[in-house]
């Protein structure tokens, strides 16, 4: 009897429970569309912690503070993971003008792994065109010791930002062979607006100072320069060392049934400088945060654990995610997803299946629990350039949200990156969306997808052309040599 009255009990708790859990997506949606605190979080992060460079020390403030939120928030697992990165770069002051045959004063922002000039450097300004090989071998001998200005096109879309980045290759390879004093490159945004863009993808410093050049000025040079000579001052000072500390932050709500098994939500925390990284990636990191507070609040505790990952070192290429990764590499077999938001606070309209097709599915059934979501539209593209990246070639279902990129992208790592820029009704359901996959993830019975073996993974990098991406950062080589991508 008493046995009996024991075990009525203990079912009615499960079923409670049970029932408790059942309409989860749905509590879960109607939380993020109703008041948050995660606006008010962004504002505490973009407004008085600002922009904040991995190695800094407002980057430093922001992992105490992402930290204690967690912490505030009543999750008792909070880990914050120190690791190594190389070369820091950070940005000091950066001050420009055109003395001959007029003087103005000109915006410029350095480029990050650009050296410092060694006290202002005054030299004659060329023009060299797009900067393409052939601009180079024009102008010849003339370069050597001249500050060498080239030309962008206007930045409109993800291929135009990707091949700004490709552009850096050739132009370093043309810079080391014609040795000038300095480069200036023309923003690829108009109206003055400045942002910092990596001359160099690796932990190599760039061998002269470089640095954006507001889009209209860097026009009013070159036509200068057609009808006659120009000189240009310069003086740039960054800060950089062979090495840094960083630090990634983890949350982790233990799983009830499979606690060995995870499922991790991750944004990175760390931004540039110029702006306050609120869209580059504030408004994320600040949502994983929330989705946190939302499955302690509402009592959710999914069949898997679940961690909630705010990486710094992303802007310097991944390195807090790679750093993460490596650290874990004996639990990586227990990962049964990944999922990523690095793309601002526009409209979810769906995910990036990063070659793994059979995520399709599981996504769309977990969306369908909650109607007028509007984020089945994905995309089949495996994508290098945010955290999902060591998890991918490391064999781990993952996923990046794409978000609406026309309000992201003429934001992308510049000046105006603040807070206005934040989409607050778009931003709840962004975050309904990533809490209900999130639950999902977590509470199904079966794991979304396998792992893959490292077989697997290097036909998906060429099946996905992710090779030709990899080939362009610069990671190519530690891949073929098994440094990144572990097993
Ligand atoms: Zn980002």
């Amino acid at each position: 009897m008493r046995r009996r009255s024991l075990f009525c009990l203990l079912s009615s708790v499960s079923c409670l429970l049970l029932s408790a859990q059942a309409d989860s997506p749905q509590r879960l949606a109607a939380r993020a569309r109703g008041d948050t605190p995660l606006l008010g979080d962004l504002r505490e992060l973009c407004d008085t912690i600002g922009g904040r460079p991995t190695g800094s020390p407002a980057c430093d403030r922001a992992v105490e503070w992402a930290a204690r939120k967690f912490r505030d928030i009543g999750i008792k697992d909070v880990s914050v993971e120190p690791f190594t990165g190389q070369s820091l770069w950070l940005p000091g002051s950066a001050e420009a003008a055109a003395t001959e045959p007029v003087r103005f004063n000109i915006r410029i922002a350095a480029a990050p792994m650009s050296p410092s000039t060694k006290g202002p450097l005054e030299a004659r300004l060329l023009d060299a065109g797009e900067g393409k090989p052939e601009d180079f071998e024009k102008l010849g001998g003339a370069i050597k010791g001249a500050i060498v200005l080239v030309h962008s096109a206007e930045m409109k879309t993800f291929d135009d930002l990707f091949a700004e980045y490709v552009r850096n290759t050739t132009l370093l390879e043309s810079a080391r062979k014609y040795r000038p004093a300095a480069m200036l490159l023309e923003s690829t945004r108009p109206r003055g607006l400045l942002y910092r863009h990596p001359i160099s993808l690796d932990t190599s410093y760039a061998p002269m100072p470089t640095a954006v050049i507001s889009r209209e000025q860097a026009e009013r040079l070159s036509r200068l320069a057609q009808i006659g000579d120009v000189r240009v001052r310069l003086a740039i000072v960054n800060q950089m060392a062979p090495a840094y500390q960083s630090k990634n932050v983890i949350a982790e709500i233990r799983g009830r049934e499979k606690p060995e098994e995870i499922v991790l939500i991750g944004a990175h925390l760390d931004s540039w400088d110029l702006g306050t990284g609120a869209e580059d990636n504030g408004v994320n990191a600040a949502m994983v945060i929330d989705l946190a507070r939302a499955f302690h609040d509402l009592g959710l505790v999914p069949r898997r654990t679940v961690r909630f990952a705010l990486f710094t070192g992303e802007e310097q290429g991944m390195v807090g995610s790679q750093a993460y990764v490596a650290r874990h590499r004996n639990e990586l077999d227990r990962f049964a997803a990944v999922m990523m938001f690095d793309m601002g606070s526009g409209h979810t309209s769906g995910f990036f299946l990063n070659g793994r097709e059979e995520l399709r599915k599981p996504v769309n059934e977990a969306l369908a629990a909650v109607d007028g979501l509007n984020a089945g539209q994905h995309l089949p593209d495996a994508i290098d350039g945010t955290d999902n990246f060591d998890f991918m070639i490391s064999g781990i279902p993952n996923l990046v949200a794409f978000q609406d990129p026309t309000t992201y992208l003429p934001d992308y790592h510049a000046e105006s990156d603040t807070l206005e820029r934040v989409n607050a009704q778009e931003e709840k359901t962004n975050q309904a969306v990533a809490a209900i996959l999130l639950w999902s993830l977590a509470e199904n019975p079966e794991r979304p997808a396998k792992r893959q073996t490292r077989a697997e993974v290097e036909k998906l990098v060429i099946d996905t052309k992710l090779d030709e991406q990899m080939r362009a950062f610069h990671q190519w080589d530690d891949f073929k040599a098994g440094k990144r991508g572990l097993f």
